[in-house]
C-alpha cells in the first residue's frame, strides 16, 4: 500500500559522531551482527562524504527511510470518508454505555472499543492506569540556502531533506507542559542544530512549526490488549517515539487478535502489567 501512495521513500541517513566518545561507542554498535546489515560505511576524514559539513569526528551511513505521514494519513482519510466510516467528534469516554451485545456511544453500536487516542488516554479513561511516560517533541519546516544532502543528517536531532532547498528538521524531548503548542524557545533551538550542521552560516526560513505528544511508555514498548476488567475496552497505544515503525506490523497483529484471539506478543500485550 505504502508502494502504491508513493509515500515510502527510501533515504540513508548520516550520523554525525558529536565526539570521540559517542564515535567509540558508533564504531562498537556498527561492529555488532545485528546493526551490520544497515550500516553501509564508517567516515574517517570531514568532508568524506559531502563538503561543508561540520562530520569533525566522522560518522556512520546507514540504510534509512521516511513515510510522507501527512499525504498517508490524507489518503487514508479519504478512504474513510469514501466508505462513510468516520465520524469526526471528540469522544469522552464518560459518553460510552457498556450494554449486553457490545458498546454504544451515540448512534454507534460496536462489540467493543479500541482506543487509539494517543498520549490523551494516559489522562484519562479506562487505560489512564498503565505505567505512560509521554514527551512533547517539536519539528520545524524551513527552506535554506544549505548544502542539499543526499541523506538524512542525524545528530541530536534530524534534519531531512526535501528538495529544493526545503528540509524538515526535529526534534526535542521534554516531560512537563504536555500540550500541542510550538514554542520560540525549541524552535530557536532547532534553527541553530540545523545551522550547526554546517561549515559556512547558512539562511534559514521557518515555514511550518508543529508540536506533538508522543505517547512514551515506562518500558519503551506498545501497549496493546484489552481492559483487565472490562472485556469491551481495548487499546492500541503507547507507539512513542515510533509510530512509523511499530504501527504497520501491530496493527495486523492487533487485528488478529481481536478477530481470532491470536496472541499478542508478550512484550506488547498490556497483561505484561497484571
Ligand atoms: C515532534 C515529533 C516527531 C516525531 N518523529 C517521529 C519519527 O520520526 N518517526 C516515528 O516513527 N515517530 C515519530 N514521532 C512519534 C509519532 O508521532 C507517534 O508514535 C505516533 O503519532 C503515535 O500514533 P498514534 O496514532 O498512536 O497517536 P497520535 O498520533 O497521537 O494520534 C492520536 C489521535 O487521537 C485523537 N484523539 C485523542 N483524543 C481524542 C478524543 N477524545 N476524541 C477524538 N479524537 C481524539 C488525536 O487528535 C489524534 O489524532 C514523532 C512525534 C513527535 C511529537
Amino acid at each position: 500500500m505504502l508502494g502504491a501512495l508513493g509515500v515510502f521513500h527510501s533515504l540513508d541517513v548520516y550520523r554525525l559522531f558529536l565526539d570521540a566518545e559517542q564515535r567509540e561507542r558508533g564504531l562498537k554498535r556498527a561492529a555488532d551482527a545485528h546493526c551490520q546489515p544497515f550500516i553501509r560505511r564508517i567516515t574517517e576524514r570531514p568532508g568524506e562524504l559531502q563538503a561543508e559539513l561540520t562530520d569533525g569526528q566522522g560518522g556512520a551511513l546507514m540504510k534509512g527511510a521516511w513515510v510522507d505521514l501527512p499525504k498517508l494519513l490524507a489518503e487514508s482519510r479519504a478512504g474513510l470518508v469514501a466508505d462513510g466510516s468516520l465520524i469526526e467528534a471528540s469522544f469522552d469516554p464518560a459518553e460510552l454505555q457498556v450494554t449486553p451485545e457490545g458498546v454504544a456511544w451515540r448512534q454507534v453500536r460496536a462489540r467493543g472499543v479500541v482506543y487509539c487516542d494517543g498520549y490523551k488516554s494516559s489522562q484519562r479513561g479506562p487505560f489512564a492506569y498503565l505505567p505512560w511516560q509521554p514527551a512533547k517533541g517539536e519539528a520545524l519546516d524551513l527552506t535554506s540556502d544549505a548544502p542539499q544532502s543526499p541523506f538524512v543528517l542525524n545528530r541530536e536531532g534530524w534534519a531531512l531533506p526535501l528538495g529544493q532547498g526545503r528540509w524538515r528538521a526535529g526534534t526535542n524531548w521534554e516531560w512537563v507542559g504536555l500540550d500541542e503548542t510550538p514554542t520560540t524557545p525549541q524552535r530557536d533551538k532547532l534553527v541553530a542544530r540545523f545551522r550547526g550542521y554546517f561549515q559556512r552560516p547558512v539562511s534559514v526560513e521557518v515555514t511550518g512549526h508543529l508540536a506533538g505528544v508522543r505517547p512514551c511508555t515506562a518500558d519503551n514498548r506498545p501497549f496493546l490488549g484489552t481492559h483487565p476488567e472490562e472485556p469491551r475496552f481495548h487499546v492500541f497505544n503507547g507507539l512513542g517515539p515510533r509510530g512509523t515503525v511499530w504501527a504497520p506490523t501491530l496493527a495486523e497483529e492487533m487485528a488478529d487478535y481481536l478477530a481470532t484471539g491470536k496472541p499478542l506478543r508478550p512484550d506488547c500485550d498490556l497483561r505484561r502489567f497484571a
